[in-house]
């Protein structure tokens, strides 16, 4: 199977450890339809910017990498509902607006980590597609690029994204969108082409015609907007502050010029790339229109209302009798494909001790696993294919109790804990019946990090264990005695 990768988003960052190695050059310079966008230029108008209030709602269908999609990995299903918020936030300009066709298919596959050949991503988009919406493949590493536009035999296939290349509120996802709504690069005819920037452009690069920096000639050369700057730049570079190219380069006519950082599409490096010019978005929205009448809607499918999830209980700082377990519980948030509630010790949620995925049909949550008498702080996740910016609750906090009497309380092993969560020292106190015993602390991960044993001691004794070299974490302490063995949880917190 042949496939023309077209826009190999290609980095040459030596600089940055996250792109590791090279990535390969662009090997087509062709963006998707371009005989029909340069038609489309030649119509554009010069003066006025024509835009349409009516806001364009496009689906698109994530098939994404397990191994990136986990909680530990690059994206992460929280990630995820961040990037399209981020995704949103910079197609608002362009009104228009992306939401998830369906919850995103997870590649369960180790074949789909790392895309090596043509072959393999043939086999990828031939095992997943989407017609309904634009699909998206997010995998740890595609051909060493960092995302391109597949175009195969006439047919836009979708975007590839490599999430090796991801950055927080990063541009490439905005920018590969772009390449399949027709758009080609700022710097099209320069793609993967080495040249001495320092050097008077030619008038022709390949079979591209160079824009000069008078604008004279800008329907018919570079990118065919009149309205974005020439841009001659085929590798990653950082913009100054003012989003203008680190040096400036020379036109055919010896004019010099700096290209423009701020433009999505073209090469400059996160976080300067936040802008479409007018031009480009008039003609994102007619390709649109012209290839996908069907794709968009007018309207989202199911309108939702975009505010935070409303919880219910436990109700704010209040004390939650553990003999009972806690119950979460919260309202409906329509288009939820999951909810997650993370509970921590700390007030700024920084160390999450205990993540609770539940189904959409559930609005409520009963878990046993809290420690008694200490306070906790929660919040509640939608995991949601119409709402992405506003998918977390605020935080909110109980405390936990045991009710019983004091005479059971004494009776009770959980009362040998005396500081929890912990920060240096574990201190623990017993009564002289329950020696001999041993001290076992299990890691998150099961493994024995700590294993004493104590001898005969007479009267109340209190015993400490340093945790100062321990990570901060949920853990098991395990107190073993003749008479039983109990276990308990423990969180040591930087
Ligand atoms: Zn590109």
């Amino acid at each position: 199977m042949h496939l023309r990768v077209l826009f190999l988003l290609f980095a040459f960052l030596l600089s940055h450890k996250t792109y590791g190695q090279l990535l390969k050059p662009c090997s087509t310079v062709n963006s998707v339809h371009n005989e029909w966008v340069t038609r489309f230029q030649q119509r554009l108008p010069n003066d006025d910017f024509l835009r349409s209030s009516l806001t364009l709602y496009f689906p698109i269908k994530i098939f994404i990498s397990g191994k990136v999609h986990s909680q530990s990995g690059t994206i992460s299903p929280e990630k995820l509902m961040d990037e399209i918020c981020h995704l949103n936030h910079l197609y608002k300009q362009a009104n228009i607006s992306f939401y998830l066709e369906s919850p995103p298919t997870v590649l369960s596959s180790a074949n789909y980590e790392s895309i090596e050949t043509e072959f393999e991503l043939g086999q990828l988009l031939q095992s997943y597609k989407s017609t309904n919406a634009i699909p998206v493949y997010v995998v740890e590493n595609a051909l060493d690029a960092c995302g391109f536009n597949v175009f195969h035999q006439g047919v836009n296939k979708g975007i590839v994204l490599s999430s090796e290349c991801y950055k927080v509120k990063g541009a490439l996802f905005a920018h590969e969108i772009g390449h399949f709504l027709g758009l080609p690069h700022t710097f099209q005819g320069w793609e993967g082409i080495a040249f001495d920037y320092t050097l008077k452009a030619p008038e022709h690069w390949e079979n591209v015609k160079v824009e000069r920096a008078d604008g004279s000639n800008c329907r018919s050369a570079g990118d065919g907007f009149c309205d974005t700057a020439p841009d001659y730049l085929n590798l990653r570079w950082s913009c100054s502050d003012s989003s203008k190219s680190p040096i400036p380069l020379l036109d055919p006519m010896g004019k010099s010029f700096y290209s423009d950082g701020s433009l999505i599409m073209g090469y400059a490096l996160d976080p300067c790339p936040n802008r479409f010019s007018k031009e480009q978005i008039m003609t994102m929205r007619a390709y649109a229109d012209e290839f996908y009448p069907t794709l968009f809607k007018g309207d989202l499918p199911l309108r939702i209302n975009q505010t935070l999830p409303i919880v219910n209980t436990p109700i704010e700082n209040t004390q939650v009798n553990l003999s009972n377990g806690v119950t979460f519980s919260w309202e409906k948030v329509p288009g939820t494909y999951k909810y997650i509630i993370e509970v921590s010790p700390m007030p700024n949620m920084a160390l999450i001790t205990s993540r609770f995925e539940i189904a959409p049909d559930s609005l409520s949550y009963m878990t046993k696993q809290l420690i008694t008498g200490r306070k906790y702080y929660w919040r509640l996740r939608s995991l949601n294919i119409y709402s992405f910016c506003s998918s977390v609750s605020k935080i909110y906090s109980f405390s936990t109790v045991l009710a019983t009497s004091n005479v059971d309380l004494s009776a009770n092993d959980n009362s040998i804990i005396i500081n929890n969560p912990i920060s240096e020292e574990l201190s623990l106190k017993f009564s002289s019946e329950k020696f001999p015993l041993q001290l076992i602390l299990l890691n998150n991960s099961g493994q024995t990090i700590f294993q004493k044993n104590y001898t005969q001691s007479v009267g109340q004794t209190n015993l400490s264990i340093s945790v100062s070299a321990f990570p901060p974490g949920q853990y098991t302490l395990t107190v073993r005695s003749a008479q039983k063995t109990q276990s308990h949880s423990v969180v040591i917190i930087p």
